[in-house]
């Protein structure tokens, strides 16, 4: 209570200063901040994540004047992979504020990671007065420069007046075509600066979404004349259909047609993993056997073994659907390359196929063979899930985790065997209800995900919840941002299935030998963390309690009780086996080709 009233008078106290601030201002003219608001606010960006310190904390009030949300976290990495997600939930970049040099500096893995997903994301940075520059200013650092690598676009806008034209640019690049980040650099000078108000063009308009890309219609009649002469089909359904909001149309076309689908980790969802169409556990032969592969947004890279021998039939034949023409024959030639957003393509192509009656049964032996593998490899998998001997393996915990969440829940995962062995056992039934260490495979993404996915299911879906799944060494990047979730009230339940270490770790025994044997620098393995960590812990930091969980009946009680919380974080805390693993695969993960 009394701390309400605190809040609520700081709030109107605080606003009162931000717009008189402004008036103020506005009787000589618009700062740099403003002006930066009102141009975000036009673009309807609707997030920011980031730090603050100078030169930004004006900036970051002047966001929060005009009714941008500000969330701040306590990494800049974090903050940068948070904006990512909400561009990639939303379709709208998310901005990441941050302050000059360092500030940046830590966001440029966050930029990679968003242009290597190719998720929008605008970057802001404060950067040394223009004053300064060349005679060593605070956290001087040539900012436009260091980002250009990471970025479609970097900029530094060269005057107040010109800043809404910079930030239209900015969203314009981060969101058309494939989607990707942005960086503006913004000097105190700039921020600071004044302009008389009626020379800034504040009502620079906004385009609105990119418009979609539509397919050649000789294409679209190619690829159906593809997948009607095909023996063995088959659609791989990647982020791209999930980000281009794909899933009706992808779903009408598995459903008419009976093609077997596979998706990528983050197409997961787009066609419901409960699909009778999904082959998700007969993927190795799936991607042996076709001859030809529809792939809807999703690239020939490691996470496909490049589309090539061993992992592919050495003549399939690929037909390739993507918004950017850059990407086609990619590590092998698409018999059909078709640049069109993929919700349209997969339309014309549903249509081509009804008027040529195509429908595969199920009851072929590209099917037949399909179904085996399924049964065997469901078999092997469950009688691992009902192996409950402690410590606990995998994927006993994983069927517990799976039996007790909410079925539409928000995925964040990360992780080495946490995040794959998950992905198979945790399932999704919506679009863009995965987020995962992606295409970069980055560590430390997961608290900043879980923390964007949060709000937007306060925004958009209220009472969604969103599982946060991360190995103990994948937590330990990013883990400070329990803190943020639970300023915000964002009630993600962190489930930390922990085994010691990075893929491996040792039991307490063999750990404490090992470190009595020498210096442990020397003599501590690379891949061990300390035994039984009790993450669960950190709760306590803020007067709660977590749960440390060794059993089934221990996670199904934490999981309920977590649930049962809807104003703060929640951590369950999972002691496995640390020589707990995957099961035997076929192929090392990163086959390389022979070709
Ligand atoms: P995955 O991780 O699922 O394999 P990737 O990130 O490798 O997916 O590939 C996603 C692809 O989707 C990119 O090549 C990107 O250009 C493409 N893409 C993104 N949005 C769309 C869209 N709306 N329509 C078509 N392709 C898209
Ligand atoms: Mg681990």
């Amino acid at each position: 209570m009394l701390l309400g009233r605190v809040s609520q008078a700081f709030n109107s106290v605080f606003r009162r200063s931000i717009h008189q601030s402004r008036r103020l201002n506005q009787a000589m003219g618009i700062d740099g901040n403003n002006i930066l608001a009102e141009s975000l606010k036009k673009q309807g960006i609707e997030y920011v994540f980031g730090i603050v310190g100078i030169p930004v904390i004006e900036t970051s009030m002047a966001f929060q004047s005009v009714g941008i949300k500000y969330i701040g976290m306590r990494n800049e990495q974090a903050a940068c992979y948070a904006a990512q997600a909400i561009g990639y939930l939303t379709g709208k970049p998310g901005v990441c504020l941050a302050v000059s040099g360092p500030g940046l500096l830590h966001c440029i893995g966050g930029m990679a990671n968003a242009q290597v997903n190719c998720w929008p994301l605008l970057m802001l940075a404060g950067s040394c007065p223009e004053d300064h520059e060349g005679i060593g200013g605070f956290q001087e650092w040539l900012q436009v420069e260091s980002s250009r690598l990471y970025c479609k676009y970097a900029a530094r806008p060269p005057s107040p007046r010109l800043i809404p034209l910079h930030v239209e640019k900015a969203v314009r690049y981060a969101s058309a075509g494939r989607p990707g980040a942005a960086y503006l650099d913004l000097p105190a000078t700039l921020l600071t600066g004044e302009v008389d108000e009626d020379k800034v063009p504040l009502d620079f308009y906004n385009a609105g979404p990119p418009s979609l890309a539509y397919p050649n219609p000789a294409l679209v009649d190619r690829a159906a004349e593809l997948l009607a002469k095909a023996e063995r089909p088959l659609i791989i359904v990647g982020k791209g259909a999930a980000y281009g909001h794909a899933e009706d149309a992808i779903r009408k076309l598995v459903d008419n047609t009976r093609v077997p689908f596979l998706p990528t980790p983050m197409g997961k969802g787009v066609v419901p993993d409960s699909s009778e169409y999904c082959v998700s556990t007969a993927r190795t032969q799936a991607l042996l056997k076709a001859d030809v592969v529809v792939l809807l947004g999703a690239r020939l890279n490691w996470m496909l073994h490049f589309g090539q021998p061993p992992r592919f039939a050495p003549d399939v034949k690929i037909v390739q659907v993507d918004i950017s023409p850059e990407e086609f024959h990619n590590s092998v030639k698409s018999e059909v390359a078709v640049h069109s957003d993929i919700k349209p393509f997969v339309e014309a192509l549903t249509d081509r196929l009804a008027q040529k009656k195509f429908a595969v049964s199920t009851n072929n032996a590209w099917w037949k063979g399909l179904k085996e593998k399924q049964k065997k490899n469901t078999e092997f998998v469950e009688s691992q899930a009902n192996d409950t001997s402690l410590p606990l393996n995998y994927y006993a915990v994983f069927k517990t985790v799976q039996a007790n969440i909410p079925a539409d829940s928000i995925i964040v995962s990360e992780g080495a065997n946490t995040m794959d062995i998950g992905r198979g056992m945790l399932s999704n039934n919506l679009p863009r209800h995965r987020l995962d260490a992606g295409t970069f495979g980055t560590m430390g993404v997961g608290p900043g995900f879980a923390v964007a996915a949060a709000l937007w299911c306060r925004d958009h879906a209220p009472g969604k919840r969103v599982i946060c799944v991360e190995g103990d060494s994948a937590f330990g990047f990013s883990g400070m941002e329990i803190e943020t979730m639970f300023r915000y009230n964002l009630p993600v339940i962190i489930i930390i299935v922990n085994n010691n270490g990075i893929y491996n770790g040792l039991d307490a025994e063999t750990m404490a030998s090992l470190r009595e044997a020498g210096d442990p620098a020397t003599c501590s393995p690379p891949t061990s963390l300390s035994t039984e960590v009790r993450y669960e812990k950190m709760m306590e930091l803020f007067g709660a309690s977590g749960h440390l969980c060794r059993t089934v009946d221990e996670i199904q009680a934490a999981v309920k009780a977590s649930l049962a919380v809807t104003d703060r974080p929640s951590i369950i805390n999972i002691l496995i086996s640390p020589q707990a693993n995957r099961k035997p695969q076929t192929f090392n993960w990163l086959t390389e080709s022979k070709l």
